[in-house]
Protein backbone atom coordinates (compact mmCIF):
# COMPACT_ATOMS: atom_id res chain seq x y z
CA UNK A 1 0.00 0.00 0.00
CA UNK A 2 2.85 2.13 0.99
CA UNK A 3 4.80 1.50 -2.07
CA UNK A 4 1.60 2.24 -4.25
CA UNK A 5 1.30 6.14 -2.50
CA UNK A 6 4.94 6.66 -2.89
CA UNK A 7 5.22 6.09 -6.24
CA UNK A 8 1.82 7.07 -8.00
CA UNK A 9 0.45 8.82 -4.48
CA UNK A 10 1.06 12.30 -2.84
CA UNK A 11 4.85 12.14 -3.05
CA UNK A 12 6.47 14.56 -5.90
CA UNK A 13 10.43 14.40 -5.55
CA UNK A 14 10.49 13.92 -2.09
CA UNK A 15 13.08 11.23 -0.77
CA UNK A 16 12.20 10.79 2.44
CA UNK A 17 8.75 9.77 3.51
CA UNK A 18 6.36 8.39 6.04
CA UNK A 19 3.17 6.87 5.42
CA UNK A 20 1.07 5.96 8.04
CA UNK A 21 -1.91 4.13 7.26
CA UNK A 22 -4.80 3.09 10.13
CA UNK A 23 -7.73 1.08 9.24
CA UNK A 24 -8.29 -2.18 10.71
CA UNK A 25 -4.65 -2.26 10.82
CA UNK A 26 -2.37 -0.04 11.72
CA UNK A 27 0.96 0.06 9.71
CA UNK A 28 4.06 2.24 8.11
CA UNK A 29 5.54 2.56 5.40
CA UNK A 30 9.43 3.95 5.03
CA UNK A 31 11.09 5.24 2.46
CA UNK A 32 14.66 6.69 2.88
CA UNK A 33 16.54 8.16 0.45
CA UNK A 34 14.29 7.22 -2.08
CA UNK A 35 14.57 3.57 -1.39
CA UNK A 36 11.65 1.66 0.06
CA UNK A 37 12.56 -0.14 3.57
CA UNK A 38 11.49 -3.60 4.10
CA UNK A 39 14.67 -4.13 6.97
CA UNK A 40 15.62 -8.25 7.44
CA UNK A 41 11.75 -9.71 7.74
CA UNK A 42 10.08 -7.13 5.62
CA UNK A 43 7.91 -6.28 8.98
CA UNK A 44 9.78 -2.91 9.40
CA UNK A 45 6.94 -0.30 10.40
CA UNK A 46 4.83 -2.35 12.75
CA UNK A 47 3.83 1.27 14.31
CA UNK A 48 0.76 -0.15 15.80
CA UNK A 49 2.37 -2.63 17.53
CA UNK A 50 4.18 -0.19 20.15
CA UNK A 51 3.22 -0.70 23.75
CA UNK A 52 2.07 2.88 24.27
CA UNK A 53 -1.28 2.39 26.67
CA UNK A 54 -1.47 1.19 29.98
CA UNK A 55 -4.79 -0.35 29.31
CA UNK A 56 -6.41 -4.48 29.16
CA UNK A 57 -6.83 -4.03 25.72
CA UNK A 58 -5.39 -7.29 23.89
CA UNK A 59 -4.24 -6.70 20.18
CA UNK A 60 -4.63 -8.72 17.18
CA UNK A 61 -0.65 -9.67 17.63
CA UNK A 62 -2.00 -10.98 21.24
CA UNK A 63 0.13 -8.45 23.37
CA UNK A 64 -2.10 -5.26 25.52
CA UNK A 65 -2.03 -1.80 25.30
CA UNK A 66 -0.66 -1.59 21.78
CA UNK A 67 -0.92 1.90 19.66
CA UNK A 68 -3.90 0.37 17.85
CA UNK A 69 -5.69 -0.57 20.80
CA UNK A 70 -7.06 2.98 21.11
CA UNK A 71 -6.91 4.13 17.50
CA UNK A 72 -7.70 1.49 14.72
CA UNK A 73 -10.87 1.51 13.27
CA UNK A 74 -12.39 -1.24 15.07
CA UNK A 75 -11.51 1.45 18.35
CA UNK A 76 -13.46 3.89 17.01
CA UNK A 77 -16.67 1.38 16.25
CA UNK A 78 -16.35 0.10 19.93
CA UNK A 79 -16.08 3.32 21.38
CA UNK A 80 -18.78 4.97 19.49
CA UNK A 81 -20.97 2.16 20.59
CA UNK A 82 -20.36 2.45 24.26
CA UNK A 83 -20.89 5.98 24.56
CA UNK A 84 -24.60 5.68 22.92
CA UNK A 85 -25.19 3.21 25.16
CA UNK A 86 -24.27 4.92 27.99
CA UNK A 87 -26.73 7.73 26.50
CA UNK A 88 -25.16 10.01 24.55
CA UNK A 89 -26.75 11.68 21.73
CA UNK A 90 -25.98 11.14 18.05
CA UNK A 91 -27.69 10.91 14.57
CA UNK A 92 -26.66 7.14 14.92
CA UNK A 93 -28.69 7.01 18.06
CA UNK A 94 -31.39 7.72 16.20
CA UNK A 95 -31.14 5.61 13.25
CA UNK A 96 -30.32 2.28 15.25
CA UNK A 97 -32.30 1.05 18.22
CA UNK A 98 -29.61 -1.69 18.32
CA UNK A 99 -26.38 -0.05 18.60
CA UNK A 100 -24.79 -3.48 17.96
CA UNK A 101 -26.05 -3.47 14.70
CA UNK A 102 -23.73 -0.28 14.03
CA UNK A 103 -20.85 -0.23 11.24
CA UNK A 104 -17.65 1.28 10.45
CA UNK A 105 -18.95 2.81 7.32
CA UNK A 106 -22.42 4.45 9.04
CA UNK A 107 -19.89 5.99 11.48
CA UNK A 108 -17.95 7.31 8.89
CA UNK A 109 -20.94 8.49 6.85
CA UNK A 110 -21.99 10.17 10.28
CA UNK A 111 -18.48 12.25 10.64
CA UNK A 112 -19.09 13.71 7.10
CA UNK A 113 -21.82 14.84 8.70
CA UNK A 114 -20.17 16.28 11.20
CA UNK A 115 -21.63 14.36 14.45
CA UNK A 116 -20.93 16.02 17.29
CA UNK A 117 -20.26 12.79 19.32
CA UNK A 118 -18.49 10.67 16.16
CA UNK A 119 -16.61 14.61 15.98
CA UNK A 120 -15.33 14.26 19.11
CA UNK A 121 -14.68 10.13 19.51
CA UNK A 122 -12.27 11.37 16.16
CA UNK A 123 -10.49 14.19 17.77
CA UNK A 124 -9.64 11.76 20.73
CA UNK A 125 -8.23 9.94 18.16
CA UNK A 126 -5.60 12.14 17.00
CA UNK A 127 -5.28 13.34 20.48
CA UNK A 128 -3.91 9.71 21.10
CA UNK A 129 -1.71 9.82 18.32
CA UNK A 130 -0.01 12.74 18.67
CA UNK A 131 3.01 11.99 20.28
CA UNK A 132 3.71 8.39 18.80
CA UNK A 133 3.89 10.75 15.26
CA UNK A 134 6.18 13.67 16.85
CA UNK A 135 8.34 10.46 18.01
CA UNK A 136 8.39 9.49 14.53
CA UNK A 137 9.31 12.61 12.76
CA UNK A 138 11.86 12.91 15.97
CA UNK A 139 13.46 9.02 14.93
CA UNK A 140 13.36 9.86 11.28
CA UNK A 141 13.35 13.30 10.35
CA UNK A 142 11.22 12.90 7.24
CA UNK A 143 10.03 15.43 4.33
CA UNK A 144 6.92 14.26 4.43
CA UNK A 145 4.20 12.27 6.13
CA UNK A 146 1.22 11.01 4.79
CA UNK A 147 -2.03 9.83 6.54
CA UNK A 148 -3.98 7.20 5.20
CA UNK A 149 -6.89 5.10 6.49
CA UNK A 150 -11.13 6.26 7.27
CA UNK A 151 -10.10 7.97 10.41
CA UNK A 152 -8.26 10.57 7.66
CA UNK A 153 -11.23 11.15 5.72
CA UNK A 154 -13.28 12.35 7.76
CA UNK A 155 -12.11 15.94 6.99
CA UNK A 156 -10.13 17.38 10.21
CA UNK A 157 -11.31 15.84 13.42
CA UNK A 158 -8.26 13.80 14.01
CA UNK A 159 -5.89 15.41 11.48
CA UNK A 160 -6.32 18.89 13.17
CA UNK A 161 -5.03 17.53 16.78
CA UNK A 162 -1.96 15.75 15.16
CA UNK A 163 -0.94 18.92 12.87
CA UNK A 164 -1.36 20.96 16.27
CA UNK A 165 0.40 19.20 18.42
CA UNK A 166 3.93 18.72 16.26
CA UNK A 167 5.12 21.99 17.88
CA UNK A 168 4.99 20.96 21.32
CA UNK A 169 5.79 17.26 20.62
CA UNK A 170 8.66 17.11 18.03
CA UNK A 171 11.62 18.39 18.14
CA UNK A 172 11.75 21.86 16.22
CA UNK A 173 15.48 20.59 14.22
CA UNK A 174 13.29 17.66 12.36
CA UNK A 175 9.77 19.25 12.13
CA UNK A 176 10.57 22.17 10.55
CA UNK A 177 11.77 20.15 7.21
CA UNK A 178 8.60 17.81 7.85
CA UNK A 179 5.18 18.18 5.49
CA UNK A 180 2.15 16.74 6.48
CA UNK A 181 -0.29 15.33 3.94
CA UNK A 182 -3.51 13.56 3.73
CA UNK A 183 -3.04 10.08 1.22
CA UNK A 184 -3.77 11.07 -2.51
CA UNK A 185 -4.96 7.58 -3.36
CA UNK A 186 -6.76 5.97 -0.45
CA UNK A 187 -7.89 2.39 -0.25
CA UNK A 188 -6.84 2.86 -4.26
CA UNK A 189 -2.84 2.60 -2.68
CA UNK A 190 -3.10 -1.17 -1.98
CA UNK A 191 -3.79 -2.32 -5.57
CA UNK A 192 -1.83 0.46 -6.81
CA UNK A 193 1.38 -0.93 -4.99
CA UNK A 194 0.58 -4.46 -5.55
CA UNK A 195 0.18 -4.00 -9.06
CA UNK A 196 3.75 -2.33 -9.46
CA UNK A 197 5.61 -4.63 -7.34
CA UNK A 198 4.39 -7.33 -9.21
CA UNK A 199 5.22 -5.58 -13.04
CA UNK A 200 8.32 -4.40 -11.27
CA UNK A 201 9.12 -8.24 -10.30
CA UNK A 202 8.14 -9.36 -13.41
CA UNK A 203 9.34 -7.39 -15.81
CA UNK A 204 12.79 -5.61 -14.45
CA UNK A 205 13.12 -8.76 -12.03
CA UNK A 206 12.90 -6.27 -9.04
CA UNK A 207 10.76 -3.59 -7.40
ZN1 LIG B 1 -0.25 -5.31 18.97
Amino acid sequence: MAYGEFKRGVVSNERDVLFVNIDFGFGMGILIGDLTCYAKSGFSGEFGQIPFFQNERICHCGKRGCLGTETLDLALLEAVKARIKLGSSSVLSVRHTDVHQLRLEEIIKAARQEDSLVAKLLSDIGDKLRKSIAMLINMFNPELVIFGGKVFETGDFTWLPIRNALNKFALGLANNDTQLQLSLLGARARVMGGCLIARGQVIFGCN
